[in-house]
C-alpha cells in the first residue's frame, strides 16, 4: 500500500521534470507547425488547381491528377505525426518518464492526424465543388451557341438540361436534326454531381457530427443499456438521410431526369453508408 503510493507521487513528479516538460512543449510546438502547414497547403491547393483547370483549358484530367498528387501529399503529414513521435519524441520522452505517462502526448498527435482525414474529405468536396461549377460556367456557352436546321436554316432550340444528343424537330419544314454535344457539354453530366455534393455540404457536416456521435460511444455487452446508442444511431440516421435528399435534390435540378428516382437513389445510398453500419453495430437490426 504504502509502496504503490510512493510510486503515484513518484510518477507525478516524473511528469514534472523541467527537462521532460520541454519535451512536452516542443512536441506541442511540432504538432502546432504541422497544423498550420496542412492548412497553408490547403489555400495553396486551391490556387494551384483552379489556376490548372483554366490554364489546361478546362481539362478535368490534368486537374484531377494534379489534386490527387496534393491529397496524398497532405495525407503523407500524418503519416509524419505518427513516424516523427515513434522515432523521436517517444525515445526522449522515455529518458524521463514511464511508458503509461506519454500515452495523452501520442494520443494528442494521433487526433490532429486524423482529423487531417476529415479536413481532407471535407476541402475535397468544395474544391471539386468549385471547380465543376467553373467547368459548368464554361461548358454551358457553348450550349447557348448558335444550332441552325440543316434543311433550312432556322435556329433551333436545344434541350438545356440533359447534356447529351438529341433530336430536334425544325418548326419551320419540320426536319428533324440531331443536336450533337460536344465533349464539354457532354461532361457537364460528370461535374454535376459535385456540384449537388458542395450544394449538400451543410448536410454533410452534420451527418459528419452525427456519425461521429455515434462512434464516440464505447462499446456495449449484450446486458448494457442501449438507449444512448440508439438516440445516437436515430440521429445519424435522420442526418445521413438529410444529406443524400439534399444531394439528389440539387442533382435532379440541374438533371430533371432524375427527379423521379431522388427516392430510390436515396435509399440505395442509405443502405451502403447506414443500415449496414447499424446492423454491425451492438444495436445489431
Ligand atoms: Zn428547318
Amino acid at each position: 500500500m504504502f509502496g504503490l503510493f510512493n510510486k503515484k507521487e513518484n510518477m507525478k513528479e516524473e511528469k514534472n521534470n523541467p527537462e521532460y516538460l520541454v519535451l512536452v512543449d516542443k512536441w506541442d510546438a511540432f504538432l502546432k507547425k504541422i497544423d498550420s502547414r496542412f492548412n497553408e497547403s490547403l489555400v495553396h491547393a486551391e490556387e494551384a488547381i483552379m489556376d490548372n483547370l483554366v490554364e489546361s483549358d478546362y481539362d478535368m484530367l490534368p486537374t484531377e491528377r494534379a489534386w490527387g498528387g496534393i491529397k496524398s501529399q497532405l495525407q503523407d503529414l500524418s503519416k509524419k505525426i505518427e513516424k516523427t513521435f515513434k522515432k523521436n519524441v517517444k525515445p526522449q520522452m522515455l529518458a524521463y518518464v514511464e511508458r503509461g505517462d506519454i500515452i495523452d502526448q501520442d494520443q494528442k498527435g494521433t487526433l490532429l492526424g486524423d482529423s487531417f482525414y476529415t479536413r481532407i474529405e471535407r476541402f475535397e468536396i468544395i474544391l471539386e465543388g468549385k471547380i465543376a461549377q467553373k467547368f459548368y460556367n464554361h461548358a454551358i456557352q457553348f450550349l447557348n451557341e448558335d444550332f441552325q436546321c440543316s434543311q433550312c436554316s432556322a435556329k433551333l432550340e436545344v434541350k438545356k438540361d440533359i447534356f447529351r444528343s438529341h433530336y430536334v424537330s425544325c418548326d419551320y419544314c419540320n426536319t428533324v436534326n440531331t443536336f450533337t454535344p460536344n465533349d464539354k457539354i457532354a461532361e457537364i453530366r460528370w461535374v454535376i454531381e459535385n456540384i449537388a455534393k458542395y450544394k449538400a455540404l451543410g448536410e454533410w457536416d452534420q451527418k459528419i457530427k452525427a456519425h461521429k456521435a455515434c462512434k464516440n460511444i464505447p462499446s456495449l455487452s449484450e446486458k448494457e443499456d442501449k438507449t444512448d446508442l440508439k438516440i445516437a444511431y436515430d440521429y445519424w440516421e435522420v442526418k445521413e438521410k438529410d444529406f443524400w435528399t439534399k444531394y439528389f435534390t440539387e442533382r435532379a435540378a440541374f438533371l430533371p431526369e432524375y427527379e423521379e428516382s431522388i427516392e430510390h437513389d436515396v435509399d440505395v445510398k442509405m443502405k451502403l453508408f447506414f443500415y449496414d453500419d447499424r446492423e454491425r453495430s451492438d444495436l445489431n437490426y
